[in-house]
């Protein structure tokens, strides 16, 4: 009876309160809390209630519910149909949901966010999902740049993808020199390591078969010992000073930045990222676009360059901004080459490759410890790039060296990657407080890899059940451009170690649904210390969460990644809808 009576007085105290913030034109909020002395008072009415959902919430308290409400863009109740629908007023929008499942929005920890690549240059792979492509088109779509770019000026394409080419065979320098021989020809790895020059190219870098390879890079060689374009990690940088590229006013290249930057937020949005981590940028395009209203996910933005050093010397620490750009960790500071490009530092020789070769070291021990101890000291979250059980180890070395040096009451260092790890460097990473963020898509979309490292490797890597069992909170990296973010594509990596191509790798480290989704959403909030306010749905959090059209638990396990993202909410607004 007394909870039926109290529920009467809170609805007419709803409808009073809609009425006079109307009347005074005022926020909301503040009229409310004018009125806070009575203890009796009414729930103050929500601006959207969804209801009639299957939410899981990332929560512990209440894992599993069926309705919320939303006030000022968070979760203002979370819990029962009945509940929420009390906080229906005058103004309220309200969602059946009709049984749809509902999740936090996914949070990507390391993405290089290279809207402007997708909008404007060659692509000659797929960047979203798996697609093979022959070398034929490849070819073709660069002659077509070509003959639209003068003669000495760069011809260059993106997202390659060495085992997804029909041809089932290396790109090559002669496949390269089809497209020009008057033009330098690169096309990029989509691992972001090594890239394929055509002759044109070499012969302005005055590279020969002959040129030695420098620290940290390689010159590759056919059997015969001659170049056969590809390069690696270091080698490349000697491209990055001849050849002529198309040159841009500052007005056009912010304009360029913007477009890039709210086109790939869209995509972001498309897949269910609500919030995304960084890798550097223009962040004065992402103000800018976040002022015309076309940001539609929250950024943590990690730095590098002048910034970190304007950082540094100005004693801005991580954590300077808001909700929705806000300054993370570094960018990653590389360790190491890739792993899906097979130049990763290993402790034991790569299979197959003469004369022995454990990939690419990138840093020395006393360049990282003097790095991450200027870093750490400056109150910076520290970030590396660590792939091969080689670099991890010198990064917790690096953090371990700092950390003792200079304590911090929680440091939590991200190692971006962390791919392949060993029971001495699990306890290292949990000792330390660091947080890997690790490839999410690759264990479906890159499978066709895993054979370059076997199955003893691949028992060890990416190994999110080694992680959660010895109690590291690890996050969710995509790492796009080299793998797709898409989180359920991840998530079903994740919970199957099953690739595209039916073949499963280290299924020993398999982990449930429910740890994937963690692993997307609270735990990529605490990697950028944003627990608090973000990652799971609860009670003052950040309404931010995905509607799905089915339930990743009850559907076949190889089709979570096919599920309808139906719409994608951040703070209480709908950014995308399908
Ligand atoms: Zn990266």
């Amino acid at each position: 009876m007394a909870k039926e009576r109290r529920t009467r007085r809170e609805f007419l105290g709803l409808a009073g309160a809609g009425v006079a913030s109307v009347a005074t034109g005022a926020n909301f909020d503040s009229v409310v809390f004018g009125q806070s002395n009575d203890v009796d008072k009414a729930p103050q009415a929500a601006d959207l209630v969804v209801y009639n959902a299957n939410i899981y919430t990332v929560d512990g308290n209440a894992p599993k519910v069926q309705a919320f409400a939303i006030r000022d863009g968070r979760f203002a109740l979370v819990g029962s149909n009945e509940n929420a629908k009390r906080m229906i007023g005058k103004g309220t929008q309200t969602l059946d949901a009709k049984r749809m499942t509902i999740v936090p929005g996914f949070i990507d920890c390391h993405n290089h966010a290279g809207g402007n690549i997708l909008l404007y240059e060659v692509l000659v792979g797929n960047p979203f999902m798996v697609e093979f492509v022959t070398i034929a088109s490849i070819i073709e779509k660069l002659r077509a740049k070509a003959q639209a770019t003068p003669p000495g000026f760069w011809v260059d394409g993106y997202f390659f993808d060495d085992t997804k080419v029909k041809d089932d065979r290396q790109l090559n320098v002669h496949d390269l020199d089809q497209v020009s021989k008057d033009h330098p020809v690169v096309v990029h790895h989509r691992g972001g390591h090594t890239s394929f020059y055509n002759s044109k190219a070499l012969e302005l870098a005055n590279i020969s078969k002959d040129t030695p390879n420098p620290p940290g890079g390689t010159y590759d060689r056919d059997p015969t010992g001659e170049l056969n374009g590809r390069i690696t990690d270091r080698a490349r940088t000697v491209f990055d000073k001849i050849g002529n590229r198309a040159t841009f006013t500052e007005q056009q290249k912010e304009q360029r930045n913007r477009d890039g930057l709210a086109h790939i937020s869209k995509q972001f949005t498309r897949f269910g990222l609500t919030s995304v981590h960084h890798e550097g940028g223009d962040l004065l395009a992402l103000q800018q676009v976040r002022a015309g209203g076309e940001l539609r996910h929250r950024v943590s933005y990690e730095v590098s360059g002048s910034l970190l050093e304007a950082m540094i010397a100005n004693g801005i620490m991580t954590g300077f901004g808001d909700e929705w750009i806000k300054l993370g960790a570094t960018s990653e500071h590389t360790v190491d080459g890739s792993f899906s490009e097979r130049t990763m530092a290993i402790s034991r020789p790569y299979l197959d490759i003469t004369p022995p070769y454990k990939g690419n070291v990138t840093e020395t021990q006393d360049d990282l410890n003097a790095w991450v101890e200027r870093v750490h000291r400056a109150g910076i979250q520290v970030n590396c790039h660590a792939n091969g059980d080689v670099a991890i180890d010198m990064v917790l070395t690096a953090y371990e060296r700092a950390q003792k040096l200079y304590p911090l009451p929680d440091p939590r260092p991200k190692i971006t990657h962390c791919t392949l790890i060993n029971d001495d460097l699990l306890k290292r990473i949990k000792a330390v407080g660091a947080v890997p963020a690790a490839f999410t898509t690759y264990a479906y979309y890159n499978t066709d890899k895993f054979h370059f490292y076997g199955e003893d490797f691949m028992k060890r890597s990416m190994a999110y059940r080694s992680f959660l069992d010895a109690g590291i909170p690890a996050a969710a990296g995509s790492d796009f451009s080299p793998g797709p973010f898409a989180p359920l594509m991840g998530i079903q990596g994740m919970v199957t170690r099953t690739g595209w191509n039916g073949q499963t790798w280290g299924a020993n480290q398999r982990i449930s649904v429910d740890e994937a989704l963690r692993v997307n959403t609270l735990n990529g909030a605490y990697a950028s210390y944003e627990e608090r306010i973000k990652g799971s749905i609860a009670v003052g959090k950040l309404a931010d969460f995905v509607i799905l059209a089915e339930d990743p638990h009850l559907v076949d396990q190889g089709k979570i990644k096919d599920i309808e993202i139906v719409r994608t909410v951040a703070g209480g607004t709908t950014v995308y809808e399908a």
